[in-house]
Parts: C-alpha cells; structure tokens; sequence
C-alpha cells in the first residue's frame, strides 16, 4: 500500500518544455519570462503591478522595507501562521506583536489586531492561512485611520476569492509563494502584488542590488548603459527558468482550485458526521482554494491529534500537524506577548488532510473512512 502523500504538485510535459525553452534560449536569469509572467499574474489578480522575486518569505520583506519598516518600529502579525511571517518582521529589525486569531477561521480579525496595536505598530501582516481569505476590509478599517500600513501574506491564498474578488488585491501589498507546498509553482517563487507604481519601483530595485537599471534592461539596450547602485539592497531574483514554470502553471489555476473545491465538499461532507470536529469551511464573505484542508479535534476527542497522525501513517495516510504557532518556537520564547488562546487551542488540536489535484476519490473515501473509525467513541 503506496502511503498518500499530504501534498504532491500537479505538474507536467508542459512544464518542462516551458523550462527548457528558456534554457535553450540562453538567458536564464531574471528576464523576459519574468517580466511575462509578472504582468500575466498581476492581471489576474487585478493588480497594477507585480514583482517576482525568489519566495514569498522575500517578497513579505521587500513589502516592510518598502513600507520603510525599521528598528523601532512593531509589526502585528498572526503568531498562527508558516514562521516566514515573523521572521520578516526581524529582518527588517523590526518587532513582532502575535495577534491571536479568530477560530472559525483560523485568520487575524480586526478585534484581534486592535487588542495588540499601539503607537509603535507601524504595520500589520493579515495572512489568508490555508488559503481561507482573512477579513481585509475590517482590518482595513481599523488600521487607515491610525496610519498602520496593511499586507497581505497570501502565500497559500492563489486563487482564493474576497468579496467576489480574487485575493491579493485587497491592501497596500500582497505577497504570494510559489513553493511546491502552495497551489502554483515554480519550485520556490514569489511575487509581490501593488497597485503603487512607487511601491512597485522600489520593490524591483531592492530585489536587485539597488540597481537603478535591471540587468536584463542593461543587456538588451543597443546603447552602453551603466549603472548604478542607489541603496544597499539584496538579491531575491526570480530565474526566467522558474518564470516559464510559473507560466504554465497559471494557465492550469483555474482547474486546481475548481479540483481542490471539489474535494474539499467531499471531505466536508464525508466528514460532517464525526461529533465536535471543526472542519474548513469557506468564510461567508469568500471562497478558499483550500491550499491546507484542516481540521479541528474536539476537545474530548476519544484520540489526541499526535496520536492520530501517528495512527493514520500506519494506514498508509500522511497527514500534518495543523498551522504552526510561531510564539511557541524556539526561536520566540524569548518574545513576552499577550495570551493567544484560540491560536494555542487550533496549533495543539489541529491536523492537515491529503489534498492535492491528482488525489484518488477511492484514497479520499479511505481517509475519511479511517478518521471517522478513529474518532468515534
Ligand atoms: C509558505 C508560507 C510562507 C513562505 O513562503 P516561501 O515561498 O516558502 O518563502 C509565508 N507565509 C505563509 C503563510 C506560508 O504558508
């Protein structure tokens, strides 16, 4: 019995003649793939602007330094979230204040932020965790007012919807991953997304050494262009190879998110029998593409959630701890923070399923066959 991987990205033929071509082309690097695939993601978000760079944990930097986020100043973000969150938040030498999150979504509200914004906070990082969308325009109204810059980390969030809109268009910026563990990718990628042409600018120069002319605007030009160097920057370029790859795979968003959602109601319903199991379900003022399906053990449950990862994994079934809580990590708990209930209940009670394109609807029927053995009492 093959064990059902938790993930396992659709890619194909097309895929790798996209990325061969741009070997056998002999420009590589960040180039004019890039700049195809920028402007071919941006419009489908329905941004003006997008900035591919080399993952969404860059991408969410490049939206602090252009914020002008530095030592000082406080970020909110959702201790509930991949840790990248708040590691952006250090490396721009910054604070990080862990919001707690509201439980039926597993996402930031603008209650949770308000209790933990204060005159240092200088912007906060709203992630659609799993790809459920977060309330932007709540948290919006609370911060404009106060001067707080919002971002969207909406790694997992390609192809989620916010009030009939896709999400990433929703804030100052929105960061996205390209990671093999998210919807689309490129095997590691990021895009950031803005309607500010001025944000946009910036975020390309900084990706790129602080160059004020981009090395392939350089080599294409029929004149000697030299350039220069106007800030201390870093290198977070998206290669033309991953670029080719990020092409193909927009063209296949639409039929990975429709596959998800449809396996996403099968669970949904396969599942609804277990008593006191939280299970995802789309918030009531948008879709999620169900990046990470998870689930929420009751606090009774005839089984605790290690145990259960360990039980499914001997029937063949790899599932995953649920979201991880960043406040609780080694590398945090030196951090004093207010209280973060709901995130430390959804961390500790949590599991994600196997969801993926190709996942087999009779694989499917085990899982849910199993878990539901398993938390019936
Ligand atoms: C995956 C993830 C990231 C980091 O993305 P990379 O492209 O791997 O850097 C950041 N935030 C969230 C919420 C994520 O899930």
């Amino acid at each position: 019995m093959d064990t059902i991987p938790v993930m396992r990205p659709w890619l194909g033929a097309e895929e790798a003649e996209a990325a061969a071509a741009a070997i056998t082309s002999g420009w590589i690097a960040q180039g004019p793939r890039v700049a195809e695939f920028e402007q071919a993601l941006a419009g489908r978000i329905g941004a003006a602007h997008g900035v591919a760079v080399s993952s969404c944990t860059t991408a969410l930097h490049l939206a602090l330094e252009v914020l002008g986020v530095a030592p000082g100043d406080e970020v909110v973000v959702p201790s509930f979230s991949f840790i990248a969150t708040a590691n952006v938040v250090k490396h721009a030498g910054a604070v990080p204040v862990f919001a707690d999150i509201d439980g039926a979504t597993g996402n930031l509200s603008a209650k949770t932020v308000e209790q933990v914004v204060g005159p240092h906070t200088k912007a906060v990082i709203a992630v659609h965790q799993g790809g459920v969308p977060a309330p932007i325009n709540e948290v919006k109204e609370l911060c404009g007012p106060l001067g707080i810059a919002l971002v969207e980390d909406a790694a997992c969030a390609m192809g989620s919807t916010y009030e009939g809109r896709p999400v990433g268009a929703g804030a100052e910026m929105a960061a996205f991953s390209f990671h093999p563990r998210k919807l689309l990718t490129t095997g590691e990628g990021g895009m950031l997304t803005t309607d500010s042409a001025r944000f946009a600018t910036r975020a390309r120069r900084l990706r790129e050494h602080g160059m004020d002319v981009s090395a392939a605007d350089r080599h294409s030009a029929s004149k000697i262009v030299l350039e220069s160097y106007l800030e201390v920057a870093w290198n977070y370029r998206m290669t033309d190879m991953q670029a080719a790859v990020g092409l193909v795979q927009l063209g296949k968003l639409d039929a990975m998110v429709e596959r998800r959602r449809v396996l996403a109601r099968r669970y949904q319903e396969g599942l609804a029998g277990i008593p006191g199991l939280q299970i995802v379900a789309d918030p009531p003022y948008g879709t999620s593409n169900y990046q990470s399906f998870w689930i929420v053990l009751p606090d009774d449950a005839p089984v605790g959630r290690n145990e259960l990862l360990e039980r499914l994994l001997q029937h063949g079934i790899s599932a995953r701890r649920g979201i991880m809580a960043a406040h609780l990590e080694p590398a945090y708990l030196d951090g004093s923070g207010p209280e973060l209930p709901v995130t430390e209940r959804m961390t500790a009670q949590s599991l994600i399923l196997p969801l993926f394109h190709d996942l087999a609807e009779s694989d499917q029927d085990r899982i849910i066959e199993v878990l539901s053995a398993e938390l019936s009492r």
